[in-house]
């Protein structure tokens, strides 16, 4: 099948969060299953920078764009994927985040950005490609790609769309004059359209205009359909639950394997696990916190913001470290939570090690260097961190939610008995939760040392490469391509009063 793979973000060529892993990985494992994948992005200062044999392939004059939109065509790194690099310089020549401004709000002009990108996809699923390429499918990741099927549904003849949401909590919701601003169809300001509580919702768009949606998860498929986890949008979710999924995300092997991992101070695997030791050491000397085997070192990289619960981690800090207990910490995000471990790290010197910021190789290292990483996220489409844990034989500690709940396996009489436990998992709703699960994990580590390396080598044992997940979305793909398509212009929206 030929598929249009649209996104705002794909490693290595630009990365806010797992988004661009999917990007970057999903693409290639389709190819190998025999597909011609195209991925279509923003062409960002990074991404042309960073992507193989970049050039001009065609000018798009769009609807409601004063200059032409100019589509370069290059390769991703290290793969045979195509790439279309949406060339429209007002919107995308901007160096650091895709869709903050340096201070931490989001662009003024996000609903241009991303109409001009969405609008770029369209001809482009239209074949407006030099070299005559159609997708069968186009298939579109979060907010900034929701206009996609929204647009391509008030066509008669189009190829068939699949909206992914990797997370909800991320609307594109903007004040409903910018829907005639943006001079998008009349017909889409709509409850089945784009118009969401008398304001233009670009993730909307895609959940009630696509012929299919899915999720990063199963288990968040099903939570999205609850007033808890979605938003105000779980009406719509419910309305549409019999095109509606979830897939649980793959993780990269080639990126993430400790036997060939090049950032690490020593190589190993299941049959080598003792030489993980010279990691953790080598993790302790870098983060400044003293080398000892005994103490527990658990990990925690990602966004510092309240979806991950990092806050109840803060607040259980003097507690748990009465305790033989390490920390290390490596992420960015919320400016109070920066401050708050920066405070924290001072304080507890011998116990946390945190570095604020952005840095792929400690990443790596904390993965392989830590005993178990700890997620209480207080929502997760799918997480990544805990399928890199558990090939790197550190034992995931997971809230029991979305796509955490898919992937680790608890620990108990059962599991410990069948060898299929692979984690701990609680509900974490407090910091005491925090605090009762580390405990849980320490007495574990020094206690019953034949449970924990059973733990530990059931993890590395999973198989979450992409492979898997890939397969599920051909399966997906070719029920959407022979399907009836949801949602043309066939059958009129109900409308709303236009702003
Ligand atoms: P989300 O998409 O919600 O941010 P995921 O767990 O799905 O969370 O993916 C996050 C990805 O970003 C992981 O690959 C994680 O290792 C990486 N990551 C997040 N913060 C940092 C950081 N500060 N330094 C390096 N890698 C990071």
């Amino acid at each position: 099948m030929n598929i249009l793979y649209c996104t705002s973000e794909a490693y290595p060529l630009i990365k806010t969060g797992g988004l661009a892993d999917v990007a970057g990985s999903l693409p290639t494992a389709l190819n190998h299953l025999g597909n011609e994948v195209r991925i279509a992005l923003p062409a960002y200062p990074q991404a042309l920078e960073r992507a193989i044999n970049v050039k001009h392939l065609t000018s798009l004059h769009l609807d409601h764009t004063a200059q032409p939109v100019q589509v370069l065509e290059g390769r991703l790194p290290d793969s045979d994927v195509s790439l279309y690099l949406i060339d429209s310089p007002a919107h995308f020549a901007r160096d650091g985040n895709p869709y903050l401004q340096p201070d931490g709000r989001e662009w003024p002009d996000n609903a241009e950005r991303f109409a001009t990108f969405g609008r770029a996809v369209v001809a482009l699923a239209n074949g407006a490609s030099e070299d005559g390429w159609r997708p069968d499918l186009v298939h579109c990741n979060d907010w900034q790609t929701g206009l996609v099927p929204a647009l391509l549904a008030q066509q008669a003849q189009r190829p068939a769309t699949l909206f992914t949401i990797h997370n909800l909590s991320y609307q594109g919701l903007f004040p409903a004059d910018t829907f005639s601003r943006l001079g998008l169809p009349p017909s889409l300001w709509s409850i089945d359209g784009v118009e969401f509580y008398n304001q233009l919702s670009f993730l909307k768009g895609g959940i009630a205009c696509a012929d299919h949606v899915s999720t990063v998860s199963p288990t968040y498929a099903r939570e999205i359909c609850t007033p808890r986890f979605g938003y105000g949008l779980e009406g719509l979710l419910q309305h549409r639950a019999d095109r509606l999924s979830g897939i649980l995300n793959g993780m990269d092997c080639s990126a993430w394997n400790p036997r060939t991992d090049p950032h690490l101070e020593q190589n190993y695997d299941v049959h080598r696990l003792q030489r993980k030791a010279f990691n953790k050491a080598a993790l302790q000397r870098e983060l400044g916190l003293p080398v000892d085997a005994q103490t527990l070192l658990i990990g925690y990289v990602g966004r510092l913001v309240d979806q991950k619960g990092i806050d109840l981690i803060i607040d259980v800090l003097e507690r748990l470290f009465h305790h033989p207990v390490q920390l290390a910490i490596l992420g960015s995000g919320d400016a109070a939570l920066e401050r708050r471990i920066a405070q924290a790290s001072d304080r507890f010197p011998k116990q946390l090690g945190a570095r604020i910021g952005y840095d792929e190789g400690l990443a790596h290292r904390i993965e392989a260097g830590i005993d178990c990483f700890l997620m209480p996220s207080r929502f997760e489409p799918c997480g990544l961190n805990q399928l890199y844990s558990l090939r790197y034989g550190s034992v995931p500690i997971v809230n029991r939610t979305g796509g955490l709940a898919d992937s680790v396996i608890d620990l108990d009489d059962a599991s410990a008995q069948d060898y299929t436990a692979t984690g701990l998992t609680f509900d974490a709703e407090t910091p005491d939760d925090v605090l009762e699960v580390c405990l849980r994990a320490l007495r574990l580590y020094r206690g019953a040392k034949v449970d924990w390396w059973k733990l530990v080598i059931t993890g590395m044992k999973q198989d979450f490469c992409w492979l898997n997940s890939a397969t599920q979305y051909m399966e997906l793909y070719r029920q959407l391509r022979s399907a009836e398509p949801a949602g043309t212009a066939t059958t009129p929206p109900q409308k709303a009063a236009l702003p």
